[in-house]
C-alpha cells in the first residue's frame, strides 16, 4: 500500500483514540480503552510475535509476552492494524521478524502502520538532523533518545530510518549492535530492549474477556464456578483468589 495512505491511517487511528499527532502513546492502555478487544499476553514461542482473531464487533489479540517491551509495543500496534482493517472472521498469526515473508502484503503494511502509529512522521526528524549537523553523523545515542521517548525497539527504529532514507544500509549495519550497553551507560532503563525468558513472561488476559465473564456472572447466566474457571483459564487467579497487592494500593 502507498506510504501516504498508511501514514494517514495511522494518524486517523490516533485521532479516533483522542491522541494528538506526534506525542508518545501508551499503546496497551489505548487498546484496553477500545470496546470489544480481549488482550492475551502469553509466551507464544520464538517465531510468533502476535495474533489477531476478528469477529463483527469483538476481537482477540494475543501478544507474545516473551519479547522485549519495545517489541511487544510494536507487535500490539501491528495487531491493531489487523483489528482495524482486517475482515470479520479473519484470524492472522504474525511472524516475529519484521516483514519476513510478505514484502508487499498486509504483513508489511501492518508493520509500517505500527511504525507510523508509535513514531509519527514529524516526531523525530528535527532531533536527528540537529544531531547530525553537530557531529557529522547520527550516533547510537541519538537513536536511543528517540527509542526511549517513543517506546520503539531498536530494530524497528533502524528499519524506519532506513525506509525514510535518513540512514543508509551501511549506517544501519554500523548502528545495529551495542544498544543495551549504550542505553545503560546513558542512564536509561533497558527493559525496552531486554528479552523476557519464557518462565518469567506474563500470562494474562485483559479487557473484553474479563468484562464479559463478569457481566455473565452478574446476570446469573453462568455460575460462580464457571466464572472462576473462565478466570483461571485466562490466567487471572488474582481475580479468583485476590492479590496480595490489592491491599497495597499506592496511587
Ligand atoms: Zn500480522
Amino acid at each position: 500500500m502507498d506510504t501516504g495512505e498508511l501514514i494517514s491511517r495511522a494518524s486517523r487511528f490516533r485521532r479516533d483514540l483522542h491522541e494528538d499527532a506526534t506525542s508518545p502513546i501508551d499503546i496497551f492502555a489505548l487498546t484496553l480503552a477500545i470496546e470489544g478487544i480481549s488482550l492475551f499476553l502469553y509466551p507464544l514461542g520464538s517465531g510468533i510475535s502476535g495474533m489477531c482473531i476478528k469477529s463483527d464487533d469483538t476481537a482477540v489479540i494475543a501478544i507474545n509476552s516473551a519479547m522485549s517491551k519495545g517489541r511487544k509495543r510494536f507487535s500490539l500496534a501491528h495487531e491493531l492494524y489487523h483489528y482495524k482493517y482486517g475482515n470479520a472472521g479473519e484470524a492472522t498469526i504474525c511472524s516475529s521478524s519484521l516483514s519476513a515473508s510478505d514484502n508487499d502484503g498486509v504483513e508489511r503494511d501492518s508493520d509500517r502502520f505500527a511504525s507510523y502509529l508509535l513514531l509519527p512522521p514529524g516526531a523525530y526528524e528535527d532531533r536527528l538532523e540537529t544531531a547530525k549537523a553537530k557531529s557529522g553523523k547520527i550516533k547510537l545515542a541519538d537513536l536511543i533518545w528517540v527509542e526511549q521517548r517513543y517506546g520503539i525497539s531498536h530494530q524497528a527504529m533502524l528499519w524506519r530510518l532506513t525506509a525514510d532514507g535518513i540512514i543508509t544500509p551501511a549506517e544501519n549495519l554500523a548502528l545495529k549492535d551495542g544498544v543495551m550497553q549504550e542505553a545503560r551507560r546513558l542512564g536509561y532503563d533497558t527493559t525496552l530492549y531486554r528479552m523476557v525468558s519464557e518462565e518469567h513472561a506474563e500470562r494474562k488476559v485483559l479487557g473484553h474477556y474479563v468484562q464479559m465473564a463478569d457481566n455473565l456472572l452478574k446476570q446469573s447466566r453462568i455460575s460462580n464456578g464457571k466464572y472462576e474457571e473462565l478466570m483461571l483459564a485466562g490466567f487471572r487467579s488474582d481475580i479468583v483468589y485476590g492479590d496480595e497487592e490489592d491491599e497495597q494500593i499506592g496511587d
